[in-house]
């Protein structure tokens, strides 16, 4: 029996790295459902290729795929059809951002397993995704590469055995750059990531270290620890994913070269592991010397702003995500500057009034208005 595997986002950058995975473990899982956001085009071959049942655009034009004979399901509902899709049992949400939460809900109430790429999901509505696993009886397997390295530590112990996680930053493009010639990077600048290839938005978000914030908030809702016990330590070279320490002071790492398909493995596997024809194998001598340093906070404001977020709870990690994705467009369409996204993203929250998040409408609300504000504040600029 394979299991049936839904990938929402299969054009980007964590969904081609899927399918890769899903290609070379065809005796295991068999795809039934594919969305992209807008690339027919590849959206199109892709269906081709995996024989999935069910394809959707979330926008754009759909005639690329019917040429070539595939059946599109188009508009943004096609990510709830396709995370709740009868023969998915796992959904990998692979989405850019806020537009991933509702077929994450859907596909937990569902029973699915979301292997969740789409951080943004915990960040705005964790404790409502939360609620949706545990009634519909679905659960949320972290893709992201330090949050699969400590699901990977923490197999066989119970939560209170853990103590703390110190989760591991490249730094970024910027990690040396003074905090002058910061004001003036740009996008090219910060698109050339050292370590990791990624889609933009979270290139950018790893450049502002906005990406870490989301991480941490991330993490205190996948493995249950209060903010005080979730650190961050730069660690340039990506070797070490994430540290993970007990409280008898014992501290395990997963360690290994970047990739994103192992992460994406374990996450379809765990806590199995099964052999990947795949896998660079380690070598410690050609993974060289590893160093790690304090983040820069005053220099990479973005980072404080939304563990802070994360802190107050409610509605503010809403608002800071949904400022950041107005920041991080408007930034890669030269509105404003590199630092202007900081200064955005704190204009925005300093505005926000937190309410409870005790439902969607309330978090949406919140997305929406942090939205309208920070392009407010762009145009004003
Ligand atoms: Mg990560």
């Amino acid at each position: 029996m394979t299991a049936g595997i839904a990938v929402l986002g299969s054009t980007g950058s964590i969904g081609t790295s899927t399918l890769r995975v899903l290609e070379r473990h065809r005796e295991r899982f068999r795809v039934v459902a594919l969305t992209a956001h807008g690339a027919a085009g590849l959206l199109c071959e892709q269906a081709a290729a995996t024989g999935a049942s069910y394809v959707g655009l979330v926008d754009g034009s759909r005639e690329a795929c019917e040429h070539a004979g595939t059946r599109v399901a188009a508009g943004p509902e096609c990510l709830i059809e396709a995370a709740t899709h009868p023969e998915a049992d796992v959904v990998v949400n692979a989405v850019v951002g806020a537009a991933g939460l509702e077929a994450t809900l859907a596909a937990l109430r569902a029973g699915k397993r979301v292997a969740l790429a789409n951080k943004e999901t915990l960040v705005m509505a964790g404790d409502l995704v939360l609620a949706a696993a545990a009634h519909g009886g679905g659960e949320i397997v972290p893709v992201d590469s330090e949050h699969s390295a400590v699901l990977q530590c923490v197999a066989g112990h119970e939560p209170p055995e853990l103590r703390r996680l110190i989760l591991t930053a490249s730094g970024g493009p910027f990690r040396e750059w003074e905090a002058e010639r910061l004001h003036h990077a740009t996008s090219e600048e910060a698109l050339r990531h050292p370590t990791w290839e990624m889609g933009p938005k979270i290139t950018v978000d790893s450049a502002t270290l906005a990406n870490k914030a989301l991480e941490v908030i991330e993490a205190h809702y996948l493995f249950g620890l209060g903010y005080d016990a979730i650190e961050v330590v730069v660690h340039p070279q990506s070797i070490v994913h994430a540290f993970t320490e007990f409280v008898d002071g014992s501290v395990l790492a997963q360690v290994g070269f970047p990739t994103m398909e192992l992460p994406i493995l374990y996450a379809l596997t765990h806590p199995q592991r099964v052999a990947d024809a795949g896998t660079r194998w380690f070598d410690p001598v050609a993974a060289g010397p590893l160093t790690f340093e304090p983040l820069r906070e005053p220099d990479f404001p973005a980072f404080r702003l939304g563990v802070n977020a994360g802190r107050a709870g409610g509605t503010a990690p809403a608002v800071y995500n949904a400022a950041n994705e107005v920041a991080v467009q408007a930034f890669l369409a030269g509105r404003i500057s590199f630092s202007g996204i900081g200064e955005l993203i704190d204009n925005v929250l300093e505005n926000h009034d937190v309410q409870p998040a005790n439902d969607l409408t309330t978090v949406l609300a919140a997305d929406r208005w942090a939205r309208e504000r920070g392009e407010v504040l762009c145009s004003s600029r």
